[in-house]
């Protein structure tokens, strides 16, 4: 069967700039040759920028980092588009804009709405440590005065808080600001805790949230992540898709591979091996609608919703 594949985060982005390497060239996951496979392709493709750098200078970077997406001579072209709604079905492949670690925010309140103006649509709000947005899965920190100010006005103007990455303190706060405007809160590359106990894995109340929020989960293939020795293999996702079933996220749950930011099981080399994930769902004998909603359809109704630009106050 041939399948779409809608996956929300990779950081091939990053990786393209850092490597002054383009969509059509380069020696990354994602890549024309290895997304070609896919029926339609979709990809949040998220800006984080390297923790060795400045608040100030991680700004710059981002701003840098999506100009040169921009000037991909397939994106150019035409061949790959930029999007900020949900693209028709059966069009060319497609990648929202992300943020991932809004600390270069560096405590300007503006820069939620420049980045809105930039096309940034999903924003990840921490990482790691303790920002000037407020405390990563590594901390017992919330978010600060300034934290809190960011998520409510990003998500008034219609971006999805995503709390991959956030201590369990910010995520409560996430959640209870995006819940005080009706909007829904994603975990864009994470797994479940409960299968691999590590902090940037879900807990089962925090999976029950999502849910109820009508947010998505897109599975990480990070090996770390998905057991906790690391030495992961690609059947090692199974107790995960089967923890999340288990929880009702049936038509909630997703991919966020994590490409080009992370180590892959050995059997994943390009986001093309996806095809052996979907082979090994099938001899599992998960349905093939199963798979295709995993692939794409549950994030594609997401974004349909959510992602519609009706719920954008400008
Ligand atoms: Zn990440």
């Amino acid at each position: 069967m041939k399948l779409s594949l809608f996956d929300l985060h990779c950081d091939t982005a990053c990786e393209m700039y850092g490597k002054h390497q383009s969509f059509a060239q380069n020696d990354l996951t994602i890549s024309s040759e290895s997304t070609a496979k896919f029926e339609q392709y979709i990809q949040v493709m998220a800006f984080w920028t390297d923790a060795r750098l400045d608040d100030e200078s991680g700004w710059e970077r981002m701003i840098a980092m999506r100009g040169h997406l921009l000037s991909d001579p397939s994106v150019i072209s035409g061949n790959v588009r930029t999007v900020t709604v949900c693209p028709p079905r059966q069009s060319h492949p497609a990648l929202f804009f992300g943020i991932e670690d809004a600390r270069i925010f560096a405590g300007h309140p503006e820069r939620v709405d420049e980045a809105f103006r930039l096309d940034i649509r999903i924003l990840t709000p921490l990482w790691a440590g303790e920002t000037c947005i407020g405390g990563s899965h590594n901390t017992q920190a919330g978010l600060t005065a300034f934290g809190k100010q960011v998520i409510d006005r990003a998500v008034s103007l219609g971006m999805i808080a995503d709390i991959s990455h956030a201590s369990v303190r910010s995520a409560e706060e996430i959640f209870e600001i995006a819940g005080a405007h009706g909007r829904p809160v994603i975990a864009s590359h994470s797994n479940a805790k409960a299968v691999c106990p590590v902090s940037r894995n879900l807990s089962d109340g925090q999976i029950a949230r999502i849910l109820s929020s009508g947010g998505v989960i897109g599975l990480n293939f990070y090996t770390k992540f998905l057991r906790e020795n690391g030495e992961a293999h690609l059947s090692d996702l199974i107790p995960h898709v089967e923890h999340f079933l288990e929880r009702g996220a049936e038509h909630a749950l997703c991919i966020g591979g994590d490409w080009d930011g992370c180590e892959l099981p050995p059997e994943l080399k390009t986001i093309g091996d996806m095809t052996r994930v979907a082979e090994l769902l099938l001899r599992r004998n998960y349905s093939e609608q199963l798979i295709r909603d995993l692939f794409f359809e549950n994030a594609y109704s997401f974004a349909a919703n959510h992602l519609s630009g009706n719920t954008t106050k400008h």
